[in-house]
């Protein structure tokens, strides 16, 4: 059963709010304005929701928000550490702000998030980062008002750490910040019990931990009752959902009980894991009206050692299983997923397997990663087989072939007419409005910006490989 943190430690964490808004009503006195923070987030929709909690937090403690590092007073980066990349991007900008915080020494600097949750980087962060003042795990957001309070009061030039260990509770009632007021996120669980041998996620984020269904619903219940439609339950693999719990609950019963809350139109889930994947969610997402015909099922690779080796406990059989009974239950099913490209130990022959199982199971969309090797996890002690050179002809081959796909899966949309959700502008093309389909797919179409969060049926007339261009037809009811 998952542990809570206690009341007490929430009411505690409350005080400190009241101590900051305290701080920033004599700043604003000071300096005639409001103190801003810039929040950035590297990652995953995990990542996304717990950037919402910590807006959340600090909208309740009285800062407002800005987007660029030189207006702020200031900045949270929210850390990834799935990917080599992403810490290098956070350590890039880090650098930056050291130049930032020479002229204005004030400026607070914060670093949470799974990548220093990772005890080399926080070494690291305290010997060569100095200037960062706030260092916090993910088990530690609820208490980012104490935190903040300590950095903000600090008279030396110590960071203000705080990493626990991964043993992990659930925080409830911790105010969100949303931008957008029709979809939201919402965590219905948070860890990971799988040790797939490359991922950092299960040391970083702990073991699963699932929230009472009681939580959730009343969640969304109050999402509902602010105008939203599109709920996305979040959870690094939602199929253990309830399996630590008390309650008789799975995650097919979970999406069954949110498809019965008025006023939820459409329901989305990520990430499942094949193996946990069973047929009372397969018929759950068949026989629920609300839920979206998409399945987003990450086989990382097509060939039987490689995904031994992985440790993701399925063979591409028990895979193509599954994506079988699947297609049979859902005909119009849109289904992705995730493959990492050049594993340790991986031979030309056997990466041929994975773009066979891609050509069989004809994905709607791929997300196709290099290998990152992450230090403390078991694949980081394998040795390659293939060069760099050999790895990046094989992910442009891949990218080859899904591109393939996604036009011809695409294409099939032309005169259809879809039913969209308008998030607004098309990030391209300022004169088109943009929305998806119940299946994901992004549409562009002329219309008014007052479309904008609604409900619109459009002819879909023209497709690309990432996106459908349409006519709009009318609003729904
Ligand atoms: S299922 Fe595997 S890849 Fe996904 S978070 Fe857990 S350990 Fe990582």
């Amino acid at each position: 059963m998952a542990e809570y943190i206690e009341k007490e430690d929430m009411t505690r964490q409350k005080g400190f709010v009241l101590k900051i808004k305290e701080l920033n009503n004599r700043f604003a006195q000071e300096k005639g304005r409001v103190p801003l923070v810039k929040t950035e987030t590297y990652g995953c929709q995990q990542n996304e929701n717990d950037t919402e909690r910590i807006r959340g937090i600090l909208k309740d403690a009285g800062f407002e928000f800005c987007d660029t590092e030189e207006e702020a007073d200031i900045v949270i980066y929210n850390t990834c550490a799935v990917r080599e990349n992403a810490e290098q991007k956070v350590f890039g900008r880090l650098g930056i702000l050291k130049h930032m915080k020479e002229s204005r020494p004030d400026m607070i600097i914060g670093l949470c998030g799974c990548m220093v949750q990772q005890k080399h980087i926080t070494e690291k962060i305290r010997k060569i980062h100095k200037h960062v003042d706030l260092v916090f795990g993910t088990h530690a957001l609820y208490k980012l008002p104490e935190l903040l309070y300590k950095a903000m009061t600090k008279n030396n030039k110590r960071s203000v750490v705080d990493i626990e260990d991964s043993a992990g509770k659930i925080a409830e009632d911790i105010p969100i910040l949303r931008d957008d007021n029709k979809k939201a996120w919402v965590s219905v669980m948070y860890g990971c019990n799988n040790f797939c041998s490359y991922c950092i996620v299960p040391y970083v984020r702990g073991r699963e931990r699932s929230r009472t269904s009681g939580a959730i619903i009343k969640e969304i219940k109050s999402l509902v009752e602010n105008g939203c439609s599109e709920i996305s339950l979040l959870g690094q693999n939602v199929n253990s959902y309830g399996k630590d719990l008390d309650e008789d609950i799975d995650f097919a019963k979970l999406i069954r009980m949110v498809n019965e809350i008025e006023g939820v139109k459409r329901i989305r889930f990520m990430t499942s894991h094949p193996k946990d994947l069973s047929d009372d969610l397969i018929d759950a997402i068949a026989e629920c009206e609300n839920v979206c015909k998409q399945l987003h099922l990450p086989v990382q690779a097509g060939n039987n050692r490689v995904l031994e080796q992985m440790n993701r406990k399925y063979t591409r059989e028990d895979y193509l299983k599954k994506i079988d009974k699947v297609k049979k239950k859902i005909p119009d099913i849109s289904l992705s997923t995730d493959i990492i490209v050049g594993f340790p130990t991986e031979t030309k022959e056997e990466f041929e397997d994975t773009l066979d199982i891609i050509r069989r199971v004809e994905y709607d969309n791929i997300f196709s990663f290099i290998y990152s090797r992450r230090e403390g996890t078991p694949a980081a002690k394998l040795d390659f087989v293939l060069s760099e050179d050999e790895i990046h002809e094989n992910f442009n081959r891949l990218l080859e072939v899904q591109n393939e796909i996604s036009k011809r899966k695409n294409d099939a949309y032309v005169g259809r007419i879809e039913k969209i959700l308008v998030d607004g502008e098309s990030k391209n093309d300022k004169n088109m409005l943009s929305g998806r389909t119940d299946s994901s797919k992004i549409v562009n179409f002329k219309g008014s910006k007052e479309l904008a969060g609604k409900y619109v049926k459009v002819k879909i007339t023209q497709a690309h490989t990432w996106s459908l261009n349409g006519e709009f037809v009318e609003e729904c009811i």
